[in-house]
């Protein structure tokens, strides 16, 4: 298998971004709109490619809920993020990443550019599946309150 290692420090969004971008290199997809109909037409090279990353479960989901900005990827000429450290947003570039923000309004932020995901082989340098298997499986899928179980509420 092969694991995919973003930057510490990003935050979902990067985190997405720099995951799509190793992906579509890998998979040697120009956009993410064409990596889909690849996956759809079952192209040999994209679906085994797939099929060897060994994403976590949190890539996973910063993948699922950034959708859009995985949408605006492209490789080739290149327009990848840059995301302001101080509001958040991002704006798309290829080799040259303006020194300041321009999104917000006298935001003072210097927008970074995301940095393609590095791509290992072997066991991920930092497991996040637990060390013990779990008891009892948590049921998945319902993971709206998991933080909070006022079932015991003695006051209520
Ligand atoms: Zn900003």
């Amino acid at each position: 298998m092969v694991w995919l290692k973003t930057r510490d420090g990003y935050g979902e969004l990067a985190q997405a971004a720099s995951l799509g971008i190793a992906i579509l290199k890998k998979t040697r997809q120009n956009t993410w709109r064409e990596l889909l109909e690849a996956m759809e037409a079952s192209e040999a090279h994209v679906v085994k490619t797939f099929r060897s990353l060994d994403l976590s479960d949190s890539q996973l989901q910063a993948i699922t809920r950034h959708q859009e900005v995985l949408n605006l990827l492209v490789i080739t000429p290149a327009a990848v993020p840059a995301i302001c450290p101080k509001c958040g947003h991002f704006i798309l570039v290829s080799d040259t990443v303006p020194s300041k923000c321009m999104v917000g309004s006298g935001c003072e932020g210097k927008p970074a550019k995301v940095a393609a995901a590095t791509a290992g082989k072997g066991e991920p340098p930092e497991a996040e599946t637990p060390a013990a298997p779990a008891a009892q499986a948590p049921r998945k899928g319902t993971a709206d309150a998991d933080d909070f179980d006022f079932e015991d509420d003695p006051f209520g």
